[in-house]
């Protein structure tokens, strides 16, 4: 490979860095700005937390940013992945269907790592960095030890390779990613408790669910929805943040 491409690759990689962090501070900073309105005083004294949070999530954004800046260069160079653009290109039924397939790839993988990382020797080492947070906040979406946060980054990635998706539900699975992953950790249910308390809450994790886990550690590891849980019995039902 010559060099120009490495420095456009190196380029990719250091811009998606850029996006990643900055979709950070924006969805953290607006959904901490909505807790301080609906919930004045839950953060008082998290302060240093918070700051630590910021840092490791800033770092997580490198971590996530560079197979993606370096996967969507080969996308563009050298037609690398499944990701198309030409809406006809498949079946119109079929775009729903690869948000559900990449939401429950990514579930799958996010329930068995997380599970593992559970384990004392993987918990200290790549974990703890997370559950530091006591109680989590809005800042803490992306607050992972670099270990953890590879394991998370190299998903959407690989995923890419394996199943087709269109360039705009790819966004809408990274949107959902980055909202659920912000929403989860803020301390308070966003969504209405018909809603929560519903048939659908009972497979679909929101802040109720994963707040719980941050209370009891070995329960309630899944991602987006509860199916794993269920099936393994690690499910403990919802907390009342
Ligand atoms: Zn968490
Ligand atoms: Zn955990």
């Amino acid at each position: 490979m010559d060099i120009t491409l490495l420095i456009a690759a190196g380029s990719a990689a250091l811009a998606m860095t850029a996006i990643v962090g900055l979709r950070y501070l924006l969805t953290s900073g607006a959904f901490a700005l909505a807790t301080r309105a609906v919930r004045p005083g839950l953060y008082n004294g998290l302060g240093r937390q918070i700051r630590q949070e910021i840092g490791w999530s800033l770092l997580s954004a490198w971590i996530y940013g560079v197979p993606a800046g370096v996967v969507a260069f080969g996308w563009q160079h050298f037609g690398w992945t499944r990701i198309y653009t030409d809406v006809n290109a498949m079946p119109l039924w079929y775009l729903p269907l690869s948000l559900l397939l990449y939401l429950f790839a990514h579930d799958t993988w996010f329930y068995w790592t997380h599970r593992l990382m559970h384990r004392p020797r993987w918990f200290r080492m790549m974990h703890a960095v997370h559950h530091a947070s006591k109680p989590p906040t809005a800042w803490a979406a992306m607050s992972f030890h670099p270990l953890e946060a590879v394991t998370g980054a190299v998903v959407i990635p690989l995923l890419v390779f394996l199943i087709p998706i269109h360039i705009a539900m790819r966004g809408v699975v990274l949107a959902i990613m980055t909202v659920m992953g912000v929403t989860n950790h803020m301390g308070w249910e966003l969504f209405p408790r018909l809603l929560v308390h519903s048939p659908v809450g009972g497979w679909v994790i929101t802040a109720s669910h994963h707040q719980r886990h941050h209370e009891h550690y070995r329960c309630n590891y899944g991602l987006y929805f509860r199916v794993w849980d269920r099936l393994c019995g690690t499910d403990r039902g919802l907390a009342v943040p």
